[in-house]
């Protein structure tokens, strides 16, 4: 049986790049930068001062002191937002507050609190250092400097600075659209009340929000019975999606029809097994040039399954480099089991610092019991046939890395 490693990349391998579309800046927060980003102007635009104070030559101060200060005529103020109405000349100052552009001949600023008034006079007892209290234009950053390259994810403080280059837009990666079918006779969703032998439809939503937070869009097809003209039905309304995702009714029973469906619409089945524990039927293939997965309906299944090999595919879709989740190493605070000749996925709460992190079994690991992913922090990875002792180690793949940054908001 393939190993997940192989699965991963037969799946990998043929998944390209979405293109590009341009989104206003605001939208843009935990998008994949498109193009790279050059300064197409200098900041700070022009020398300002840090300090509410005022802007003189320091050569005007080079011999001050306590008992033979500097007398400086104040010409005016400079607030920030306004220039100064004429240059500095020998013997001259400008009030200035925070931020307002330097005027031209002055090369330093004094702050307030270090200097008195006298009559309309400025009175500087001490030599005041060139450049003081100056920022700089350009300091920040160099029109022509590459501040940004392509790929990078964008964070609050890429926005500030587009913004503070002038762009109120930015190409960005496009986000792959990702169709979601849950399938059963027995679901039941959220607008209907459960009847005997019915279970509540929880895979659409977990399947939404990790499509989601993988920095995809879900587009939800709703629920399919288990007959394979519904089936093939909803799966033709996501072939306009980049990516189609179902769960259930890949297994081996009388009602699991995916595989036939989607072998009658032509896709191209590439694997429907993997050695794992939980989700070995998890089934991929292509539809045209869509990737499909037909995940396995069991809730815990379903969301490793989609962890594995659908949010990698959607990362490396939208542009993302980092495609898998960071591992750890953590001892094992209790026994972590793994019978049988599949590798096993075990969910774990972690604890404790990062150098010295426990792992904890985080209760039942059926593949139904969907508490033991609600208080799971990763997937501890287990070979076949192993039993991770307690106080081994044992690798973790971290889960919920995905920051809040890759939410709507366009
Ligand atoms: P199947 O692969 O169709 O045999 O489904 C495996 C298990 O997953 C069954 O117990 C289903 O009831 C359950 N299941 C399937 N789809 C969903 C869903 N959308 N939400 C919650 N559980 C599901
Ligand atoms: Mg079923």
């Amino acid at each position: 049986m393939l190993s997940v490693e192989e699965a991963q990349r037969r799946v990998l391998t043929k998944i390209a790049v979405l293109g590009s579309e341009i989104v206003p800046l605001p939208a843009a927060l935990g998008r994949v930068l498109a193009e790279p980003l050059t300064a197409g102007r200098d900041l700070p635009p022009w020398d300002n001062s840090s300090m509410d104070g005022y802007a003189l030559r320091a050569e005007d101060t080079s011999a001050a002191t306590d008992v033979r200060p500097a007398r400086l005529r104040i010409l005016g103020e400079i607030p920030a937002g306004a220039v100064a109405a004429r240059p500095v000349a020998p013997g001259e100052a400008y009030r200035i507050l925070t931020g307002a552009p330097m005027p031209v001949g002055a090369d330093a600023v004094v702050p307030q609190e270090d200097v008195r008034g006298e009559g309309g006079s400025l009175i500087v007892s001490r030599p005041v250092p060139r450049g003081d209290f100056v920022r700089a234009r350009g300091e920040d950053i160099r029109t022509g400097d590459r501040v940004l390259a392509a790929g990078v994810v964008l964070r609050p403080a890429s926005l500030g600075v587009l913004a503070a280059l002038g762009r109120a837009t930015v190409r960005v990666h496009q986000r792959p659209r990702v169709a979601v079918l849950s399938t059963g006779d027995e679901l039941v969703d959220l607008d209907g009340s459960l009847g005997p032998g019915q279970i509540p439809n929880s895979n659409t939503y977990t399947l939404g929000a990790l499509v989601r937070a993988a920095g995809a869009v879900p587009v939800d097809l709703g629920i399919a019975r288990d007959r394979p003209e519904e089936l093939e039905e909803r799966f033709r309304w996501g072939l306009h999606a980049d990516v189609l995702v179902s769960s259930a009714g890949v297994s081996v029973g009388d009602r699991d029809f995916v595989r036939d469906v989607m072998q009658r619409l032509g896709a191209e089945l590439d694997f429907w097994k993997v050695s794992m524990r939980p989700g070995k039927p998890v089934t991929f293939g292509w539809i045209g040039p869509r990737p499909f997965f037909g995940l396995p309906g069991n809730p815990v299944s379903c969301m490793v399954t989609f962890e594995l090999f659908v949010r990698p595919t959607l990362r490396r879709m939208g542009g993302y480099t980092d495609l898998f989740r960071p591992r750890v190493q953590a001892r094992a605070a209790a026994p972590l089991d793994n019978p049988g000749p599949r590798r096993g996925y075990l969910r774990v709460g972690l604890e404790g610092p990062r150098d010295r992190l426990e792992a904890r079994p985080t209760g039942g690991q059926g593949s139904a019991i969907l508490k033991s992913m609600l208080l799971a922090d990763g997937l501890a990875v287990v070979p076949p046939d192993t039993r991770v002792e307690t106080g081994q180690l044992v690798e973790v793949i971290l889960l919920h890395t995905d920051s809040e940054l890759t939410l709507d908001g366009s």
